[in-house]
């Protein structure tokens, strides 16, 4: 068996333990003489692993007692469209910074349902900062705010969140459980599985209770928070195996040290390969400063053939999925929390080797 080093933004690598784990119990989960994926969601077994998961993610991301977590389907894009259905539902009003395309995504999609303004953008430089905030833009009577926290195509992170004075809204896909985040400063945030938590098909989102039970008349059962969170994610057959792999990726966190083990093993991560940019006369981090993420690094070489010839001699050596994202070209190179730290050395090594190779 030779496993590869996977730099993809999503569905990403997954801890080595946690395929392990999964593997041992394929045939037969403890004794039950059945898989996780043939169980019933209704069993006392299924339930036991549900149960777990979300005491785990409570502990893990200190998850105060008057939020809902809730197991969804249909990813982050889902989202864009349940959070206004649910949320934009007092003044109508809900204002959003555009920094990439997922949070124009979620901006297009509550138009669709009230008046959705776009308070700031980055778009001027093919979104290679956070914008500064202008507080006279921004609405007081706005039911949300809302922004992404990570922006997973353009590297870029929100260093320090904005100052708001209602609801914040945050999508996290590519920034959760990557380091600790004080959840009593959002009204809402949501995630999809598939770059930090686990397998895609699973969305989590974690809201604050007063936030749910306002859902416009026009909200199919589905989109609404309330009914799941009044069945515990279960009004319907939730993404039983997805929800597994999470509670044995939550648990692998757990043992690593929690979230500010995770982070300061990211920002080690995040440092071989941002120094090696820095100091490279080929290759060039697209994101400075403060913005940087610690999971998602954007570079290019400034010649489209040398990129191309980049990433297709990385794969051959066994680094996978650098290409950059369609919209912006280039390479990028994804180091979510199972990424091991011997991952970036290797590919640090290898880029210095292609530099002295071709320059
Ligand atoms: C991947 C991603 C999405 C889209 O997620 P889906 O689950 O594919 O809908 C949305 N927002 C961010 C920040 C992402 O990284």
């Amino acid at each position: 068996m030779s496993r590869v080093y996977n730099f993809s933004a999503g569905p990403a690598m997954l801890p080595e333990k946690v395929l392990e784990t999964a593997a041992a119990e394929m045939l037969d989960y403890k004794g039950t003489g059945e898989s996780v994926m043939e169980m019933s969601h209704r069993s006392k077994e299924y339930q036991a692993i549900i149960d777990e998961t979300e005491a785990l993610l409570r502990e893990i991301m200190s998850i105060p007692d008057n939020y809902k977590v809730l197991f969804l389907q249909g990813g982050a894009s889902t989202q864009f469209a349940m959070i206004p259905l649910n949320l934009m539902t007092g003044s109508g009003k809900a204002d959003f910074v555009i920094t990439g395309q997922w949070a124009n995504k979620a901006y297009q999609e509550a138009a669709r349902y009230g008046d959705a303004k776009a308070v700031a953008s980055s778009k001027d430089k093919t979104f290679s900062y956070i914008p500064e905030i202008d507080k006279n833009e921004c609405r007081a009577d706005a039911d949300y705010f809302h922004i992404c926290l990570n922006n997973t195509i353009y590297g870029t992170k929100w260093a320090e969140l904005p100052e708001v004075s209602v609801p914040l809204v945050a999508d996290m896909s590519s920034c959760i459980l990557s380091e600790p985040v004080d959840v009593s400063k959002f009204a809402m945030i949501y995630a999809g599985a598939q770059k930090n938590m686990g397998p895609a098909g699973l969305t989590v989102v974690i809201i604050r209770d007063d936030m749910i039970g306002h859902a416009k008349d026009i909200t199919p059962t589905m989109l609404n928070y309330q009914i799941h969170a009044d069945n515990g994610s279960m009004y319907n057959t939730p993404p039983t195996y997805s929800i597994y792999i999470l509670k044995l990726v939550l648990e692998w966190v757990k043992e690593m040290g929690g979230l500010e083990a995770m982070k300061a093993h990211n920002e080690k991560k995040a440092a071989i390969i941002y120094d090696f940019l820095d100091n490279s006369k080929l290759f060039k981090a697209t994101v400075q400063g403060k913005d940087r993420s610690l999971m998602n690094i954007p570079f290019v070489t400034g010649n489209e053939e040398l990129d191309a010839k980049f990433v297709s001699e990385a794969k051959k050596a066994g680094f996978i999925n650098l290409k950059g994202h369609r919209s912006v070209g280039g390479m990028r190179a994804s180091v979510y929390n199972a990424m091991p730290i011997e991952g970036c050395e290797k590919l640090v090594a290898f880029m210095k080797k292609f530099e002295e190779e071709n320059s």
